[in-house]
């Protein structure tokens, strides 16, 4: 199908018919001076006019006379939350006096339609998909919640200062797995969405609200817009021979370096959009007669994540960090055929240390050289 245009009439019908499709719409919005994820009902509950400052341990709101909807990058947490919550309960499990039942459909009947997300927070999306649903195993949990998501990506046109996604070639421009794909155009007053759809429930979505064709110049500009914000990343990472590198340098001195640094708090992973670990955990009520099984996120940077018969195997931060980037831009691709990252910052925005992943493989880069 040919590019559509829609006004800001066009974004809310959008919202609407999702609605009525009984998705439930999530999207950015402020809560006490920060933008986090949440459920959308009207176009007026995006942070309009907002951006965002992003550098190493900073994140700051400013709102200025910028009419967009979407000039905010990122929110804090990812999408992911969406498909692969913090805490999923697995089973339950019922006893009284005459029998014992385990219930294995606890989950409730999700059906998300995520708004405004972000090109490398889709390619993360992928990674997901090659994790949960393409091995051997699938998640059960994340395959009835994925297939009935629906995804409106914003293409960037304006990158933060912790962007890198055009080195993980994750963006800035939406690849391919989104329902619907726009960028929001504010040219000489005019203020519009270029979109493209990307699946046969959009085409039928988008019959409902009002839109023309775009215009050659409308798509170009477009275009345009996205392939300047290539240009204006505030972070690069060197990916050439990268995981050859970091294979080499398990003994690096550098890692010594990091680990006065590091907190091992574990914000990294928690933020990570890509990060997937979890941990199991079983409660009781103190009757003993109901029980269940939760999965909640872990994090490798907890002490007790590599914990093997009688100790923990990677007791130190230097172990941790070592461990965390080396599975994000070496491991990953042995396991997965794909990086572990996407680019999108988020570990250098909230670490409180101001530890920066391009920052550390540039410094193993160089070490590895010079040794
Ligand atoms: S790198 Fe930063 S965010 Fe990650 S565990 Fe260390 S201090 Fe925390
Ligand atoms: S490692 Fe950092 S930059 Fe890469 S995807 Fe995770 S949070 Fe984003």
């Amino acid at each position: 199908m040919a590019q559509i245009r829609f006004d800001q009439n066009g974004l809310q019908a959008l919202l609407q018919e999702l609605q009525q499709r009984e998705y439930s719409v999530i999207g950015p919005r402020i809560n006490k001076g920060s933008v986090v994820l949440d459920e959308i009902t009207m176009i007026d509950e995006l942070p309009r006019g907002y951006i965002v400052e992003q550098e190493a341990a900073t994140y700051r709101l400013h709102k200025t006379d910028f009419p967009g909807f979407f000039g905010i990058t990122h929110t804090m947490g990812g999408w992911n939350r969406y498909l692969y919550p913090v805490f999923t309960t697995l089973w339950k499990a019922h006893r009284n006096q005459q029998e014992f039942k385990i219930d294995c459909s606890v989950e409730k009947n999700y059906r998300f339609a995520l708004l405004g997300m972000r090109p490398c927070d889709l390619e993360a999306i992928k990674k997901y998909d090659r994790i949960f649903l393409q091995d051997l195993y699938q998640d059960k949990s994340y395959k009835d919640r994925r297939e009935k998501v629906f995804i409106i990506t914003v293409n960037c046109t304006k990158p933060s200062g912790t962007c890198f996604c055009d080195s993980m070639e994750s963006g800035p421009k939406s690849g391919e797995g989104f329902d619907l794909a726009v960028t929001e155009i504010i040219d000489n007053g005019k203020h519009y969405f270029i979109a493209e759809t990307g699946s046969e429930i959009a085409e039928e979505i988008i019959k409902n609200i009002p839109y023309e064709d775009a215009k050659e110049k409308e798509v170009k500009a477009a275009e345009n817009l996205v392939l300047n914000a290539a240009t204006q990343m505030g972070r690069t990472l060197d990916t050439d021979n990268l995981k050859e590198i970091l294979y080499k340098s398990y003994e690096n001195p550098h890692w010594d370096d990091v680990a006065l640094r590091c907190l091992t708090c574990g914000n990294c992973t928690m933020v990570c959009p890509t990060c997937f670990c979890t941990t199991i955990e079983d409660y009781t009520d103190l009757t003993g007669a109901t029980g269940q099984r939760v999965r909640k996120w872990d994090s490798c940077y907890n002490n007790e994540f590599s914990y093997i018969h009688g100790g923990s195997v990677r007791t130190s931060a230097y172990a941790r960090y070592r461990h965390w980037i080396m599975h994000k831009l070496a491991t990953y691709y042995d396991q997965f055929d794909t990086p572990g990252c996407v680019g999108c910052g988020r570990c250098i925005t909230w670490c409180p240390a101001a530890i920066d992943i391009t920052e550390e493989a540039t410094a193993i880069r160089k070490h590895s050289i010079t040794a």
